[in-house]
């Protein structure tokens, strides 16, 4: 499906369904005039699985893969749509400006989805500088931003002693700058590394000037996809245990999925299960999970392209139900992410009408998806214009999806239209 058709399948209602455009009826309301249109399940109807999703009751991993593969892609959007304005009123869509930086490239994880990283001794390998760092963290505040998402690779040899020295290190150069730094399989690999529980090394960490949790490395959490392509990394209730000992400590965390490899429909609908279920256990008072990012898989030269025949397949069409699906399968996780990185402007507008609320930072540096393929790349002024073409106010966010004035004077990156696609 192209972006115009997806255009026009939300401007035109499904049969009895309300335009959700102009969106701004009590849900109860909307859901009263949701058509009675039950499809081929002995026990389940599109129609009742979308009333319930607009109640936000949890629907069973089986009952979303009936929903994903039978449910129209308008059916989908409307109700996406409808629960983003429940949890998100008003007619805003956030965006950050950060860059994601790398600690190093050297990684004995192997993932088969990965260019980015080099093992151990290779000629390209590296540990960032403090002088690169610094850098870095100059032009990032020149462009008005005021955070680093900052990942790497299993180094073999960095411990935990490596992470806090760097973050106190950075803190006292720049007291005003946030960490939003490594990820649940970094975490379990150091606490492997020192023999320490994921909570100790998460509270060393955070006393070391750890601000948040990205939730990097999630994939899919199903262990028979991870043996198969990400094996030397942490199983998957191992990065649910790491988000949960955050939790306990009141870092604030996103859950992310890369889709459209070797995973089935089903394993996609656990994994949104398994992220609601951790999201519910959280302390109340703590935020845990502030969003949801789902992004498709890139393939460009990478050996799960080569050796396993995994393509990214995944069309506009399936992006935008898979925005949706995870709005109505996360009924407890406030914010969804369009990943424009990679799946583009046109795409990503489509998805801000079907449960997306933000379109995620402009990324002043991203190394790791951009090795296997991601092209898209954007300025301050560039994404504010995107989301005004699709019809809302940008407005600019911290990490915790605090908004943000923007700052005043604040420099343009100069992108290369050379090898990216500039929007
Ligand atoms: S994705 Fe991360 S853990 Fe996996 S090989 Fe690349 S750098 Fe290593």
């Amino acid at each position: 499906m192209t972006a115009n058709n997806i255009y026009f399948c939300i401007r035109v209602p499904p049969p009895n369904l309300p335009d959700v455009i102009l969106f701004s009826e009590k849900i109860e309301s909307v859901a009263s005039r949701i058509v009675q249109a039950p499809r081929r399940h002995p026990d389940m109807n599109i129609s009742d699985l979308l009333h319930r999703a607009l109640r936000h009751e949890w629907l069973t991993p089986e009952e979303g893969v009936f929903l994903f593969e039978n449910a129209t892609t308008a059916e989908l959007m409307y109700v996406g749509n409808a629960m983003r304005y429940q949890h998100v009123p008003g007619n805003t869509v956030t965006w950050i400006i950060d860059r994601n930086s790398n600690t190093t490239n050297v990684c004995i994880a192997n993932c088969k989805f990965c260019n980015f990283y080099r093992r151990p001794g290779h000629d390209e390998s590296y540990i960032t500088t403090i002088e690169e760092y610094k850098q870095k963290i100059e032009e990032t505040f020149r462009f008005g931003g005021e955070q680093l998402l900052l990942q790497g690779g299993h180094h073999p040899d960095l411990g935990l002693a490596f992470y806090t020295d760097l973050f106190k290190q950075l803190k006292d150069l720049y007291p005003t700058l946030k960490l939003h730094a490594l990820g649940p399989p970094e975490v379990a690999h150091i606490a492997k590394l020192e023999k320490m529980s994921h909570y100790d090394v998460l509270k060393a960490l955070q006393e070391s000037g750890l601000d948040s949790l990205p939730g990097a490395g999630a994939e899919i959490l199903s262990d028979r996809v991870r043996r198969l392509i990400s094996k030397g990394k942490c199983g998957g209730e191992e990065w649910l245990d790491v988000m949960r000992a955050a939790h306990q400590l009141r870092l604030t965390t996103s859950a992310t999925m890369m889709f459209g490899h070797i995973e089935t429909n089903l394993e996609r609908m656990e994994h949104f299960a398994a992220m609601r279920q951790v999201q519910s256990e959280k302390p109340a008072d703590a935020k845990g999970f502030l969003a949801f990012i789902p992004w498709p898989f890139q393939d460009e030269d990478t050996i799960l392209k080569k050796i396993k025949r995994a393509r990214n397949a995944v069309t506009g069409d399936e992006y935008v139900r898979m925005i949706a699906m995870s709005r109505i399968m996360l009924p407890n996780i406030v914010n969804i992410q369009a990943s424009w990185l990679t799946v583009g402007k046109q795409i990503a507008q489509v998805c801000l009408h079907a449960g997306a609320n933000d379109w995620g930072s402009i990324m002043i540096e991203e190394n790791v998806v951009s090795a296997a393929g991601a092209r898209f790349r954007f300025t301050a002024d560039g994404i504010q214009q995107a989301i005004r073409e699709a019809g809302f106010v940008p407005q600019l966010r911290n990490q915790q999806y605090e908004y943000r004035e923007l700052p005043q004077g604040i420099m343009q990156q100069e992108l290369k239209a050379a090898g990216m696609i500039v929007d």
